[in-house]
């Protein structure tokens, strides 16, 4: 008998790394089964006026409930009195959770992530969600978004990860009309918006 997993620490330590390895399966299994009924055309979307504010703020808890990353530091700049937006909010929020998760899968050390929502000289509102990390190469932008596409180099492999995040964001896109930009070079981070029209 190994001894030495008979002190207290030790034994509370193991069941802590148990109960973050089931709820990131548990959370795996849910992103697969969203992803099957999205496939399927199943998924259904409740869009609501909700406001930007809520929203980022929603998107910011996912982000921390899934990460149990307490010392990140996510910076947010949205602007005041936004008009609301038509979104099914819990998707939208697990959408910008996703991007939020990339930022600091595949941001900087340490990770600077910034949140912000403004509104566009055309009216449209803009989430975006901005990382210091490698960036990524014009020739793998388009190809992020595919289901299960990985890129494949050293980076990505040391990170968790399906490849389904930014499929699942791009569904969800579609689904509220809304356009995705990504602006990115090597060396230089990444930024990915999420461009919706306000409530008239
Ligand atoms: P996953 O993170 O599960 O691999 P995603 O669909 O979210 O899947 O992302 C696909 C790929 O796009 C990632 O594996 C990574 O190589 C790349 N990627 C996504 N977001 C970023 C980012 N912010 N910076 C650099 N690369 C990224």
């Amino acid at each position: 008998i190994d001894r030495s997993y008979n002190d207290r620490a030790t034994q509370e330590k193991c069941v802590k790394l148990l109960l973050a390895e089931s709820e990131r399966l548990s959370a795996l299994i849910e992103r697969l089964l969203d992803w099957g009924r999205m496939e399927e055309g199943r998924k259904l979307y409740d869009l609501q006026p909700e406001s930007v504010q809520q929203l980022v703020d929603d998107a910011l808890s996912v982000f921390e409930r899934a990460t149990y990353q307490t010392d990140v530091k996510v910076s947010k700049d949205v602007a005041e009195g936004l008009p609301n937006v038509m979104v099914d909010r819990a998707a939208m929020a697990d959408a910008l959770a996703n991007l939020l998760s990339n930022a600091f899968k595949y941001g900087g050390t340490p990770p600077t992530i910034n949140v912000s929502a403004f509104q566009a000289a055309d009216k449209r509102i803009i989430i975006e969600v901005k990382d210091n990390g490698e960036g990524i190469e014009p020739s793998e932008q388009s190809r992020i978004f595919d289901k299960f596409y990985r890129i494949d180099d050293r980076l990505s492999r040391t990170r968790e990860g399906s490849g389904l995040g930014l499929a699942i964001v791009k569904h969800v896109a579609r689904a509220h009309d809304a356009e995705i930009r990504l602006e990115s070079a090597k060396g230089k981070g990444s930024t990915f918006a999420i461009v919706l029209s306000p409530v008239s």
